[in-house]
């Protein structure tokens, strides 16, 4: 396909392409500046003899403009999580194999990498004539996924996987050509990045936030045009909490994309009694964003669930021989499924079968068709032949007052298997009242069978509990008498 931004400047020239809320560009105004900001990353000498350029960068327009020019020169982009330890992205930079590191320019700290260059200290050079083409199969991003069960895997993703991927959304929630999206989630992962694509293939603007100040957002949805927002979870929560009753976003807005992880059903409720017009989505870097939403007649209706699949995906559930079932693993085909983790060929394969990707997530679809997700296949507690997701668990246990966290994880047990206990924190609570919590809320085999008091609480860099940090401390963590 023709080189999107040379494309897209050409058919719509003078709409807006990106505002950070001071400054704002068209389109025709991105891709002249693309392309003198592609002229000096050719400048650094190494750049020619590179395929790969490393990106740490903030949901700022000049770090937007040079993933615009780095597309331009034809180079694969590295997104870097630069909330993450150094020690962390010293793995990721290893693990990616990269020379060159374009940095931020708040960013302050030095990495174990051959070339590390602000962007303001980007040589001069001659601007340079962009690619002509996007090639359907070139990888133009590969991001890491969020870390949750484990080290993150790199994901290749192909200008094919995000125009099928944008396609998919559009044909859920429909185009207007006054469209606005508010990205706050992180460009570095596949919500956020998603959105430049989008925007690109769309002719829509972008609205580039830094931080997530929920105030601001919130007074940014009720004045400004904005129509589409990205959120995870606790995005959504904090949101919520800073909203005044009585007071609604703007008549434009019509979706507010929800994704990433689990939602209580307290929160759902919650925004619905606020008319917020809340997508569950359900996705992974591994498929490029969403593969999965509801679609906006349904959302009343179907509070709770994903959706169902996008056009270009579909969906089986099957059991662990591989079986189409009711209710089990999410296996998916989908055109934008990435073709491979960078540098470990052979790890995606296990869970590649004719086609068919297996997500290791567990859900099943209701009779309508409509896809509910239970959580993530290794998190799930087998016990005296019963399977509980913590999901559900820490679900029930979120309205309880006076507990702020909790996270359930499986250990073993003699007589059932496995049993579930639970790390908490939060103020006034006795192990009698969360036990009496759990017994009047859920079948008894799901309430923990003890429950242990933390002080630090592991989460990624985009607010997702890690599970598995918890299990390798729990002997050391006091339990509640
Ligand atoms: P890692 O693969 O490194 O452990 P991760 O799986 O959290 O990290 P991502 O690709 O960011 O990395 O997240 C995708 C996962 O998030 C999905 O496989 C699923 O487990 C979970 N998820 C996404 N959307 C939803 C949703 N709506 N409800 C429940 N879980 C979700
Ligand atoms: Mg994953």
């Amino acid at each position: 396909m023709e080189n999107w931004l040379t494309k897209r400047a050409r058919l719509t020239p003078a709409r807006v392409a990106v505002t950070d809320g001071q400054k704002q560009m068209t389109f025709s105004e991105v891709a002249q500046a693309a392309a003198i900001m592609a002229g000096r990353i050719a400048a650094l000498k190494s750049t020619r003899t590179h395929d790969r350029i490393a990106l740490l960068m903030v949901n700022n327009i000049s770090g937007y403009l040079v993933i615009m020019a780095l597309q331009q020169l034809g180079k694969t982009i590295v997104f870097i999580n630069h909330r993450l330890s150094v020690a962390e992205i010293n793995y990721q930079l290893s693990d990616a194999d990269i020379d060159i590191l374009l940095t931020d320019d708040a960013y302050k700290q030095k990495l174990f990498v051959q070339q590390q260059v602000k962007f303001s200290d980007l040589p001069s050079g001659e601007p340079i004539t962009p690619v002509n083409d996007y090639p359907d199969d070139f990888v133009t991003s590969i991001m890491y996924t969020s870390g949750t069960t484990n080290h993150p895997k790199g994901v290749m993703q192909t200008y094919q996987n995000h125009f099928m991927s944008a396609m998919g959304s559009a044909l859920n929630l429909g185009l207007t050509a006054t469209d606005a999206w508010l990205a706050v989630v992180p460009i570095f992962h596949i919500s956020g990045f998603s959105i430049l694509m989008r925007s690109l293939l769309y002719g829509m603007r972008v609205v580039l936030v830094e931080k997530f100040e929920a105030s601001k957002i919130n007074d940014w949805l009720i004045h400004d045009t904005i129509t589409t927002m990205s959120v995870v979870p606790v995005m959504l929560k904090t949101l919520l909490a800073e909203l005044p009753d009585d007071v609604n976003y703007n008549d434009h807005f019509r979706a507010m994309l929800l994704g990433g992880g689990p939602t209580d059903q307290q929160t759902l409720q919650q925004a619905q009694a606020h008319h917020l017009p809340i997508i569950q989505s359900y996705g992974m870097t591994e498929t490029s964003s969403q593969v999965v939403a509801l679609a906006p007649e349904d959302i009343q209706s179907k509070l709770g669930s994903v959706g169902k699949p996008l056009f270009p995906v579909t969906v089986d559930i099957r059991d662990d021989q591989g079986q189409s079932t009711s209710v089990g693993n999410i296996w998916l085909k989908t055109p934008t499924l990435t073709p491979g983790y960078l540098n470990h060929p052979k790890q995606l394969n296990h869970q590649v079968s004719s086609g068919w990707f297996n997500t290791e997530d567990f859900g099943y679809f209701d009779t309508d068709g409509f896809l509910y997700i239970q959580g993530r296949q290794g998190d799930m507690i087998s016990s005296g032949g019963e399977n509980i997701f913590p999901d559900e668990v820490e679900s029930v246990y979120a309205k309880m007052p006076g507990l702020e966290n909790i996270v359930v994880i499986g250990v073993p047990d003699e007589k059932w298997g496995a049993i579930p206990v639970a790390v908490v924190s939060g103020t006034h609570l006795s192990l009698a009242a969360l036990r009496d919590y759990g017994r009047e809320r859920l079948a008894h085999y799901k309430v923990p069978k003890q429950f242990y008091r933390a002080k630090t609480w592991y989460r990624t860099a985009s607010g997702k509990v890690q599970r598995h940090r918890f299990a390798q401390v729990l002997t050391e963590l006091p339990a509640l008498k």
